[in-house]
This record gives structure tokens, sequence and C-alpha cells, in this order.
């Protein structure tokens, strides 16, 4: 469902009980010291301010595992990303 955050005004898919986005949300949690890292999301946000990392759709290399260098668009520092892909199948008669 999307709804517009209290916080950044956007257009966000977010819960029916919260009022900010994931997005700022994070951002809290790293002003307060509270998260260092960010793991097992299934979008890349920046461990230093939170933003949300937009993967270049040229940039395909972050769809293959493994540890990649990214500088973030926004505050500019550099940080690591460790991307795991998962395969799931289904099977159907013909
Ligand atoms: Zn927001
Ligand atoms: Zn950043």
């Amino acid at each position: 469902m999307a709804k517009k955050c209290e916080k950044c005004g956007q257009e966000r898919h977010m819960l029916p009980w919260e009022t900010e986005c994931y997005s700022c949300g994070i951002k809290q949690q790293i002003k307060d010291g509270e998260i260092t890292e960010i793991s097992c999301e299934d979008e890349i946000y920046c461990p230093h301010c939170g933003e949300d990392y937009e993967i270049d759709v040229d940039n395909c290399e972050l769809y293959v595992e493994g540890e990649y260098e990214l500088v973030c668009y926004e505050c500019r520092k550099p940080f690591s990303v460790e991307v795991r892909v998962s395969y799931s199948y289904s099977t159907y008669k013909k």
C-alpha cells in the first residue's frame, strides 16, 4: 500500500500503522547511533546517511553475488555492499 511519508512527503510502500517510510526510519536510527549496518534489505541503503541507493540498470554487476564498493550519491561516502542472490523455482504441468 502506498502512503505519503509524514517526514519526507514521498509516496512509499508503508504498513498501515507506519507514519514514516522505511528510509526515514533508517535515517533516524543511524542518527541515534542505533545501527551501524543495514542487512538483508531488498534495496540498498547507505549505512552513513540511510539514503536508498538507486541501482543503475547498466551497473548489472550488482545482480551477481559478491561484495562491491559503492559511493553514496547523497553523502559521497564509500561503503561496501554484499549482494546475495536467491533463486526460487516453480514448476507446473503443461
Ligand atoms: Zn520518508
Ligand atoms: Zn550516504
